[in-house]
C-alpha cells in the first residue's frame, strides 16, 4: 500500500491514472490553433507566460486571412506589423522581436521549414526544451513531456513527480513511471486536467475522477 506522502512507484498506478483521465478527457489535445508546423511553433513560442486562448485570439485574424502563413510571410509582414497583431498578449514587444529572429533563422538555415529534431529546434531563438517537446509531440507524435505550470502542479499533486522547481526533474520523474502506451497523450491529459479541473487555487478533489488514486500532495483537506 502506498503512503499518502509517497510518490507513485508502479507504472500500473500511473496507468490507472491515465486510463481514467483519458476517459474523462477523451478529446485532450493541443489547443493552439495552427494550419502548419511554422504556425504551431510560432504559437507555442508566443504562449510563454500567457494562455493558449489569448494566443489563439491574437493570431486568429492573421491565420484566417493567410491560412498558409509561413516564416517568409512573417518576415514580409515585419516586426512592427506583427507587434500590432499580437499586442494583446503579454511581453508582446519582446515576443515580436524574437519571432522575427526565429523566422529569419528558419529561412537562413532550414529553408523556412521547421526542423523536427530536438537539437536544431532548441537552437532556434526563443525555443527551449518545453517548446521543442510540444512541437515534437504534436507534429511528430513523439512521447515527450512538455512541463508547463499545469503539468508541474498536477503531476506533483498526483504523485507522478517529486515536488521540484526543476522542470527537467519533473519531466524525468513522469517519464520514468509513464507506461509507453500513454507516451504521446499523457502531456495533453495532464494539461487538460490542470487547466479545467485540478486548478491551482481550486482543485475539485471531491468531483475528481482520479481522487481514489491521487496522492493529493500539497492539497489541504477541507472535509
Ligand atoms: S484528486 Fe484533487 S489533487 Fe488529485 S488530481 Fe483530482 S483535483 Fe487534483
Amino acid at each position: 500500500m502506498l503512503t499518502a506522502t509517497k510518490r507513485l512507484q508502479a507504472a500500473s498506478d500511473a496507468d490507472l491514472i491515465f486510463e481514467t483521465l483519458n476517459a474523462f478527457w477523451p478529446n485532450a489535445k493541443c489547443e493552439l490553433e495552427h494550419n502548419n508546423a511554422f504556425q504551431l511553433l510560432l504559437a507555442v513560442v508566443l504562449s510563454a507566460q500567457t494562455t493558449d486562448k489569448a494566443v489563439n485570439k491574437a493570431l486568429a485574424p492573421l491565420f484566417q486571412s493567410h491560412p498558409d502563413f509561413s516564416a517568409f510571410d512573417l518576415v514580409e509582414l515585419g516586426e512592427k506589423n506583427f507587434l500590432k497583431t499580437i499586442k494583446s498578449i503579454g511581453l508582446a514587444p519582446t515576443k515580436a522581436k524574437n519571432s522575427l529572429l526565429l523566422a529569419k533563422k528558419l529561412i537562413a538555415e532550414h529553408g523556412g521549414e521547421v526542423p523536427l529534431e530536438r537539437a536544431p529546434l532548441e537552437e532556434l531563438p526563443g525555443v527551449g526544451r518545453k517548446t521543442a517537446n510540444v512541437v515534437l509531440n504534436v507534429l511528430k507524435g513523439l512521447p515527450t513531456m512538455a512541463v508547463d505550470t499545469h503539468v508541474a502542479r498536477v503531476s506533483v499533486r498526483m504523485g507522478l513527480a517529486r515536488p521540484s522547481e526543476n522542470r527537467l526533474q519533473i519531466e524525468s520523474d513522469i517519464l520514468q513511471i509513464l507506461p509507453s502506451k500513454w507516451g504521446v497523450k499523457a502531456h495533453h491529459l495532464l494539461i487538460f486536467h490542470g487547466r479545467y479541473h485540478c486548478t491551482a487555487r481550486n482543485p475539485r478533489c471531491t468531483e475528481c475522477p482520479v481522487r481514489d488514486f491521487c496522492r493529493q500532495i500539497g492539497i489541504k483537506k477541507t472535509t
